[in-house]
């Protein structure tokens, strides 16, 4: 069996009480992006489950292994720094080859950046795209061009280093009165969520620093 456990992205209550009885009781390992990191969270529900670390870099080579224990009867969590794992975050491969070996694997409802940013953004969320980070140089202006004719709401994950080139592409793509969000360090102390055209967006975080983690919601294209 292997559990799939989303975790909180900022604010450590953000998690269940079946995720806390999962990581505590129900599995032997806890697959983890980063092992300090998820430490951290466990140490604040003292949890004492073993960690393992199962990231972007080791991933491909630790699949077969992890298939066969999991075959073996050793029950796991796989869980990631933030969020639900597969979410812009390793899960998609070893869930994949579980299913293929005929491993049960559920995945546990929870924390996720981009539903807090899409449903507080105001703008439509009945149909939406998600598109997690765009690539940052080849195809990124095909990317671009797709999404600025989407109908309907789209969702970026992006750098706070990168968010001025993000909403100056955005402006060049979708126009600067397209409306959209900048959903930054939400669930956390300085969280902030502003809705406007991009032209303002791009005016108000041209004058200032940006710092932390960020969901750019932007909204779809209007037929006129
Ligand atoms: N698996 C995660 C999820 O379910 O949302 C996403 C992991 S991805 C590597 C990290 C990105 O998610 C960040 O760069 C940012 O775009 C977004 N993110 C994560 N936590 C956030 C937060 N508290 N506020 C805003 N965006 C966040």
């Amino acid at each position: 069996m292997l559990y799939i456990v989303p975790t909180p992205i900022g604010n450590l209550e953000d998690i269940t009480l079946r995720a806390l009885r999962v990581l505590r009781e129900e599995v032997s390992v806890i697959l983890a992006e980063d092992t300090r990191t998820t430490r951290h969270l466990l140490d604040h529900y003292a949890i004492r489950t073993p960690l393992r670390a199962f990231h972007a870099h080791n991933e491909h080579a630790l699949v077969d292994k992890v298939v066969t224990e999991l075959s073996a009867g050793t029950a796991m969590a796989l869980v990631s720094d933030a969020g639900t794992p597969g979410i812009s975050d390793p899960g998609f491969l070893l869930v994949r080859a579980c299913r293929q070996a005929g491993i049960r694997v559920e995945c546990l409802p929870g924390p996720t950046a981009f539903v807090p940013a899409l449903v507080a953004s105001g703008l439509p969320c009945d149909r939406f795209h998600f598109e997690g980070f765009l690539p940052h140089k080849k195809g990124r202006k095909m990317r671009l061009k797709y999404l600025a004719d989407l109908p309907h709401t789209f969702v970026l994950y992006e750098s706070p280093h990168r968010l001025l080139r993000c909403l100056t592409e955005l402006s060049e793509v979708c126009g600067q009165d397209r409306r959209a969000c900048v959903a930054r360090e939400l669930t956390k102390v300085f969280e902030e969520i502003i809705t406007a055209p991009l032209s303002e967006l791009l005016a108000a975080f041209h004058q200032r620093e940006v710092k932390g983690e960020i969901v750019v919601v932007v909204a779809g294209k209007t037929i006129d």
